[in-house]
């Protein structure tokens, strides 16, 4: 028998409807920040994602799909393809490749699945699926403002309300300017010199590669000596300090509670100013429902012009694993079940059907070789609130017995008032 392959997995009804809820709920709310939707492709050109997330990162240097192209023109040939591990490096090529700037600030969503070879655990997928956001644009418009980090928060406050998670804390995290986190990288070299033999094999790597990367270490016998590390923090040069602080207090103005981590420096390369995670405690190891920052340099590190953006990825797998909602209680559920009974009345149901679906009704439709106790039955067995009975009598009649299967009473509806009564039982 062929399977699912580790790490993947098949998204089944009745769990899909919280999917749908999700989805839903992330077009309303984002739409009301004047955000619309992107969508790039799942592949894109491996440089892409080496010359953005960056080289040194667990993403790129150890859990991208990557293949040759095979196709036949000479600009294919040998040309390495990825499957996305991330949305943000496809949004910004696209913003370059379709000079977006042209329309100012682009306020931008997606949903989709990206891909990582990780060991797979639970909440931890190798397709997973992201529903995030940029913000991007020329400095003239805006885009750097620590308006924009704020709103973005607030968005995702309101987003995480609306689904009903409570719980949730953010973390938030300056990471500064590259100059600020070169200063930082060198003082964290020396602290760690004396130290870093001690410390866990991805340590020792990052020492060399991005000794800011230090702090994403779990490892818990490393954590003392991480303790005593300089922070980010202290290297803040005056105009990052001021971001920050703005982004602060807009926060407690509209009344977003944050949590001040000095730990938080996320996992990749291209990361400004802003970081940061919203966790929840219900959901164990695996804790982080979402991530983002600040971006400001990504487009000229793409050959593109000067376009800071912000943005953020929710992990949608972590974030439907933390919902109260039961699937069964967010889910449609057939309305009405249409019974036929007997010879040559599949066409009258289907002709009712059909009229019924017009006026939003979910509809199943039974089959005339099933015997009345079958469909009655079956009615019950998909959750149908009502059974209708289309028999010879009832198309004379132009009336059809409706039947309340929760109380079991029936009584005999005229055809034009079908869909008004099947609607008024809701
Ligand atoms: P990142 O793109 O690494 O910042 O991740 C953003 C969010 O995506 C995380 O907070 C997780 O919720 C989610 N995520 C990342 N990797 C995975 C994965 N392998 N499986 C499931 N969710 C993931």
């Amino acid at each position: 028998m062929i399977k699912a392959i580790r790490g993947t997995r098949d998204l089944l009804p009745p769990e899909t409807a919280l999917w749908n809820f999700v989805e839903a709920a992330a077009r309303d709310v984002f739409r009301a920040y004047n955000f619309q939707e992107i969508r790039t492709p799942i592949f894109e050109e491996t440089q892409l994602f080496a010359r953005s997330v960056g080289e040194e990162t667990d993403i790129v240097s150890k859990e991208m799909y990557t293949w040759e192209n095979r196709g036949r023109a000479q600009s294919e040939k040998g040309q390495s393809l990825t499957l996305r591990p991330e949305n943000t490096a496809g949004v910004v090529r696209a913003y370059i490749e379709h000079k977006l700037w042209d329309r100012g600030l682009n306020k931008l969503y997606y949903i989709g699945p990206q891909f990582r070879r990780e060991r797979p655990q639970k909440g931890r997928y190798r397709q997973f699926y992201q529903i995030g956001a940029e913000a991007i644009g020329p400095p003239s418009a805006g885009s750097e403002s620590p308006a924009r980090d704020a709103e973005m928060l607030e968005m995702l406050a309101t987003f995480l309300d609306r689904l009903g998670i409570t719980g949730w804390n953010l973390e938030l995290n300056s990471v500064g300017c590259p100059n600020d986190r070169a200063r930082c990288n060198e003082a964290l070299r020396k602290a760690l010199e004396p130290v870093v033999s001690k410390m866990c094999a991805d340590c020792q790597r990052r020492a060399v590669t991005n000794p800011l990367r230090v702090f994403d270490c779990k490892v818990p016998e490393d954590q003392p000596i991480i303790e005593k590390l300089p922070r980010i923090s202290q290297f803040l040069d005056e105009p990052c300090r001021t971001h920050f602080a703005e982004v602060q207090e807009i926060l407690q103005a509209v009344g977003v509670p944050f949590r001040l981590n000095d730990r938080l420096v996320r996992g990749l390369d291209y990361y400004t100013r802003t970081a940061f995670e919203f966790t929840h405690g219900a959901l164990g190891a695996q804790n982080a429902i979402l991530g983002g920052g600040r971006y400001d340099g990504l487009s000229e590190s793409l050959g593109g012009p000067q376009a800071p953006g912000i943005g953020f990825a929710i992990g949608e797998d972590r974030l439907v694993m933390s919902l109260k909602e039961s699937a069964e209680a967010v889910a449609r559920k057939p309305e009405v079940y249409i019974a036929p009974l007997g010879a040559d009345m599949n066409r009258e149901a289907a002709r009712l059907a059909r009229e019924l679906r017009r006026h939003d009704l979910v509809v199943e439709l039974g089959d005339e070789s099933f015997r009345m106790k079958k469909s009655l039955e079956t009615a019950s067995k998909l959750g149908a609130r009502y059974a209708l009975i289309v028999g010879e009598n009832e198309v004379k009649a132009d009336a059809f017995g409706l039947k309340n299967l929760e109380t079991g009473e029936q009584i005999p509806v005229p055809h034009h008032e079908l869909a008004a009564k099947i609607q008024a039982g809701r």
